[in-house]
């Protein structure tokens, strides 16, 4: 377990560990990192948005509308009162390239970043990930096939950013790919295999809470992440999610999940008569394994550049643990 806790950061700032003596017990919290209301172009006001989140299981929320920060304080006075549910402030900076686009979360951020422009998709992606950073901000980058705005190209090398979206819940963001264009996962595959480490995240990206069910609307509940912490603050989520300590789901859960120096081992919570399938995958998005085993154990045979798991259940709905390098971890 403490292993995990203690991943070494390939890229970016120094790492994060908790400390020995922290003996609270880790549990996992459910979140969504991509939220927007009638402070942008969602079509509730916040504390709905908040009320719907909390009403449906989840721990923590972050409300990201377009270039605008949502004051948090009011409403975690009202809904968190109890610790139970935590909002996390945020903002979904929103910025453009030669009308593509590049949208990026800031999440836990001090103040509100304006967007900074660049030369080309990536100079875009760096500046703003500066912003985010310098204002006290833990950076992703958002559906990168929205609009086919970028591909690994664009994220390799991108300083301080260490996590996009692997699935993001709004309708138009070609998340599988499609026409030649690879999906998130195989732009995933693309950065890792460079050795850069990359964290996926998966996101509702909110627009409506109004007429459920209705096609082409981004509903919530679609895709979230599951970060394991000691307690449901803001630092200790963000940590989690900055060390790679979570994993993201349309509806896989996990029971339990540890990466050591030897092996990756995912316990599945099982329902009812679902079945699943578990694929370790490696360096240019090579399928390593496949198991129908629970737990589904990979061992690290020493020469893989980095290992992540994907369980895929028979109903379509899939769950990403984050990549580890075991080179790193001896
Ligand atoms: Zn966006
Ligand atoms: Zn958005």
């Amino acid at each position: 377990m403490r292993r995990l806790l203690s991943l070494i950061l390939l890229v970016g700032l120094a790492s994060i560990n908790v400390s020995p003596e922290d003996s609270r017990p880790l549990r996992w919290y459910k979140g969504n990192t991509h939220t927007h209301t009638l402070n942008s172009d969602g079509d509730v006001a916040p504390d709905e948005a908040v009320r719907w989140y909390r009403g449906h299981g989840y721990h923590f929320l972050v409300l990201s509308d377009h270039n605008f920060l949502t004051d948090t304080a009011g409403l975690n006075a009202v809904f968190g009162a109890e610790g139970k549910f935590l909002l996390i402030p945020g903002e979904e900076i929103t910025d453009e390239f030669e009308k593509l686009p590049v949208h990026i979360n800031g999440l836990g951020l001090r103040r509100l970043v304006e967007p900074r422009g660049g030369t080309s998709v990536a100079d875009a992606i760096q500046r703003n990930v500066e912003a985010i950073r310098k204002a006290g901000g833990l950076p992703h980058f958002n559906h990168p096939n929205f609009v086919w705005a970028a591909g690994a190209a664009d994220l390799k090398g991108i300083k301080g950013l260490r996590h996009f979206e692997i699935f993001n819940g709004h309708p138009q963001v070609n998340n599988l790919g499609g026409g030649g264009f690879p999906g998130t996962e195989e732009i995933w595959d693309g950065v890792l295999s460079s050795g850069q480490l990359l964290y996926g995240l998966a996101t509702d990206d909110t627009h409506n809470f109004k007429a459920p069910g209705e096609a082409g609307k981004a509903w919530p509940g679609r895709g979230w992440i599951m970060v394991r912490a000691a307690r449901l603050t803001a630092v200790d989520l963000l940590q989690a999610i900055e060390r790679g300590d979570f994993y993201s789901s349309t509806g896989v859960i996990l029971k339990d999940y540890q990466a050591g120096e030897r092996e990756i081992r995912i316990t599945i919570a099982e329902t009812g008569k679902t079945k699943h399938a578990v694929r370790f995958i490696g360096k240019g998005g090579a399928v390593l394994a496949e198991t129908f085993d629970n737990p589904a154990v990979y061992t690290f045979k020493g020469d893989e550049l980095y290992v992540r798991a994907k369980v895929i259940d028979s109903n379509g709905l899939v769950a990403w643990t984050q990549p580890v390098f075991p080179e790193s971890r001896r």
